[in-house]
């Protein structure tokens, strides 16, 4: 006889899986009322939830290692330990001609939470095209105290 993988049945759950990814960077907020206009850094905390139309054959959404690698490697390349900064910065010239190991990650929005939070969801869909998955929401944590979710 033999063995067959049982999954238990979820045909009445949604069921996703979520990938924490923390990362440091550094922003302002141009324009920001009070001190978020002023350059400043976060130990940022990105939760990447995925969820598929089925379980693989192993009763799995996605294997974690495959967000940590792709979602991961991206922010790793792009985002940690780098400055983000609108496009729109009056400051990004002179930033951009500080010594480092990366160019600032210039972008076309304001980089609040929320910006970021949904410009990700965005990268993360892209990144995880190919592997079966929606990436439905990002929950981006700038601090211990403050988050803000994007969603589909
Ligand atoms: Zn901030």
């Amino acid at each position: 006889m033999t063995s067959k993988l049982v999954t238990h049945s979820t045909t009445n759950y949604v069921t996703e899986c979520v990938r924490i990814i923390k990362f440091d960077a550094g922003h302002r907020v141009v324009n920001h009322e009070s001190k978020c206009r002023t350059l400043h850094g976060h130990e940022y905390r990105a939760e990447i939830f995925a969820r598929a139309a089925r379980l693989d054959d192993l009763g799995r959404v996605i294997d974690f290692g495959v967000i940590k690698s792709k979602v991961g490697g991206w922010i790793d390349e792009n985002w940690d330990h780098n400055m983000l900064l609108w496009s729109q910065d009056p400051n990004l010239p002179l930033i951009n001609q500080c010594e480092g190991a990366k160019k600032p990650y210039v972008t076309e929005f304001n980089t609040t939470a929320e910006n970021l939070a949904a410009f990700l969801l965005q990268k993360a869909n892209e990144l995880l095209a190919g592997d079966g998955v929606t990436v439905t929401k990002i929950k981006l944590w700038e601090t211990q105290n403050c988050y803000v979710e994007v969603s589909l």
